[in-house]
């Protein structure tokens, strides 16, 4: 039985998993270098940490295009044991990165990524990390944008259980988080594997 996080290299991961599970996981490794999967035991459950998607400096595309297949298939392929998908967005890049891509017409791999994960039916939780990097009064904004581009219509709020803003710096938001892997796992029967999750 499995948690799987997605999402592009340096997002924040490893960090989140740090802030859910407690356990020394490797945080701020330099960006571009690629890694495996990497599996966290946490009582009766897995922790699976994807590598990086998308570009990263020093990667070449070929490389990264094969990161990308290999999480695709690793998905399917153990999409029985995994209980919830998480996948993990930069709050203050996302927008940034989206428009350009769909300037060029293509379809920006964070929202590929949603979509696959939804046709796999994992209705992945979003979590929008490093929320500390945006002021206050702009959160909402660069929330509903957020909301918009993966194409649940805004405003945010009315999506609490799928989008998670968190700061894995600060802690804000990680109870609400929590609260929502807790529902999740809850409504699939298998509360009693939450141990860990304090
Ligand atoms: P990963 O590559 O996705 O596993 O990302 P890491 O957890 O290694 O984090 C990448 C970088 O982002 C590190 O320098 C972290 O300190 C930083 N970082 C992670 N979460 C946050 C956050 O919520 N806010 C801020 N400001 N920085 C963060």
């Amino acid at each position: 039985m499995e948690i799987v996080l997605v999402g592009r290299s340096n997002v924040g991961k490893s960090s989140i998993i740090r802030q859910l599970t407690g356990k020394k996981v490797v945080v701020g490794k330099r960006p571009g270098v690629t890694r495996r999967i990497t599996r966290y035991q946490v009582g009766k459950m897995d922790i699976v940490d994807m590598p990086g998607f998308g570009f990263m400096s020093r990667v070449p595309r070929f490389l990264q295009e094969k990161i990308k297949t290999e999480i695709v298939r690793y998905l399917e392929n153990n999409r029985k044991e995994i209980v919830l998908a998480m996948e993990v967005v930069d709050a203050r890049s996302f927008s940034e990165i989206a428009e350009r891509w769909q300037k060029r017409g293509q379809i920006p791999v964070d929202v590929e990524m949603f979509s696959f994960l939804n046709e796999l039916n994992l209705s992945p939780i979003v979590v929008i990390n490093k929320i500390d990097l945006i002021p206050n009064t702009y959160r909402d904004v660069v929330l509903d944008d957020i909301c918009d581009k993966l194409g649940l219509p805004p405003p945010w709020r009315q999506w609490v259980d799928v989008l998670a803003p968190v700061s894995a710096k600060t802690g804000e938001g990680i109870p609400e988080l929590k609260k929502i892997i807790k529902r999740r796992i809850h409504a699939l029967g298998l509360g009693r594997y939450l141990g860990w999750l304090k």
